[in-house]
């Protein structure tokens, strides 16, 4: 699944052009005039942009209806409304965890994302069945991209007795995050909810991300718990909370919580919605805080989006957050890609030597030039094999 292959003429984050060697699957050296070693591929990187592989840090691969007929939305406006139509449906629309997500990955892969976190479904209708399939499409999948499965329960974890059980269950299948879900809204019992998913955590020794879409103080109020939480029981570094709208709220609320954050390295997913406030960028980035983004869902039941280009969410990024200059650009291709990958503490990740040669190479004269034209002629690289050109994948979708 490793290859060896010498870059020549590529523009690291669109600087001066230089040679990448590869060796194994990892970037062996980075310096002008490398000569091939003997028995060593040369691709001609024709003086492009070669940028570290974008990071999709929150995607639902089990239930995207990626090359299914096209969905008819007429689902109800509550969270509730999309969450019980999705459960209900799936079988019916025929949504194949492990189809789908195979579908969802190769896609991600064409358009440059070499690693994946992933929700997965828990609930007490289908069980393990998204999980079961995810894992499938990771395992015959991993020539192409990395994916971390995060167990989740969609539908509530205390509302539906039964699901805290699976969620143990889905733990020792070997989900590597705990998930969780609006503490207040859906499950209405914020401490039953929270000491469960921190307990997850103890008991498995793994991460937290947590959905948290509750606005303005009801979020405020879930935060502080998962705050609480988070210092009592000595995980600093290990959680993430994703889409925290109620960040978009007014400063004089939020930022006591943000000095929280800091303190105790509590990472921020924001998808940078056009429709919900949201969480800022580039105040976050500055205090030190960890902020990475995702698709979240692609063309399912809750919404007809997406195209799984982490490029394109870049420039969501930059526009949430009136992004104009070049450096504010890169800052939103950094969301995308080394911010994910200290979210999902991807210890080989990164544009130097020694690194895993996970790789983009893309047209473009400067950084922000390539997310605002976002070329469709990309060349993607897993550990040093080109497993996408110009759109066109390795691997062919079931
Ligand atoms: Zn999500």
């Amino acid at each position: 699944m490793t290859a060896s292959l010498l870059l020549k003429n590529v523009r690291p984050y669109a600087g001066p052009a230089t040679d990448i060697l590869i060796e194994n699957g990892k970037i062996a050296r980075i310096g002008k005039d490398i000569a091939a070693p003997a028995g060593v591929a040369v691709e001609d990187g024709r003086a492009e942009i070669v940028i570290p592989g974008l990071v999709e840090a929150h995607t639902h691969l089990d239930k995207s209806l990626w090359g299914q007929p096209w969905y008819t939305n007429e689902v109800g406006p509550k969270l509730l409304d999309k969450i019980d139509n999705e459960r209900q449906s799936k079988k019916r629309l025929d949504i194949d965890p492990a189809r789908q997500s195979a579908r969802q990955s190769i896609q991600s892969s064409l358009m440059g994302s070499t690693h994946i976190r992933s929700h997965v479904d828990v609930d007490t209708e289908h069980g393990l069945w998204g999980v079961e399939g995810v894992m499938a499409t990771r395992d015959a999948y991993r020539d192409i991209v990395d994916i971390e499965l995060v167990a989740f329960p969609q539908s509530g974890l205390l509302r539906r007795p039964g699901t805290l059980e699976l969620m143990e269950a889905a733990m020792k299948a070997g989900c590597e995050v705990v998930g969780g879900l609006d503490p207040c809204a859906i499950d209405r019992d914020p401490k039953g909810h929270l000491d469960a998913v921190f307990g997850l955590c103890q008991t498995y020794g793994k991460p937290l991300d947590i959905h948290l879409h509750e606005p303005g103080e009801m979020g405020l109020f879930s935060f502080d718990l998962i705050v609480e939480r988070t210092r009592a029981l000595g995980m600093a570094g290990k959680v993430t909370v994703s889409h925290a709208f109620c960040l978009g709220a007014d400063p004089a609320q939020v930022d006591p919580l943000m000095e929280e954050l800091v303190a105790l390295d509590i990472a921020i997913m924001t998808t940078a919605p056009a429709s919900r406030p949201a969480p800022p960028v580039t105040k976050l980035l500055a205090a030190g805080v960890r902020v990475c983004s995702g698709s979240d869902g692609i063309r399912d039941t809750w919404g007809p989006y997406g195209n799984a280009d982490m490029l394109e969410r870049a420039m969501f990024v930059g526009l949430r957050n009136n992004f104009r200059r070049d450096d504010e650009l890169r800052l939103a291709l950094d969301v995308c890609t080394t911010e994910g990958a200290k979210v999902m503490e991807i210890a080989d990740y990164g544009l130097s030597e020694g690194k895993a040669a996970d790789l983009v190479i893309l047209p473009g004269e400067t950084v922000a030039e390539a997310i605002v034209t976002r070329s469709p002629k990309r060349r993607v690289l897993k550990r040093g094999r080109v497993v996408a050109r110009d759109g066109v994948s390795v691997r062919a979708a079931p």
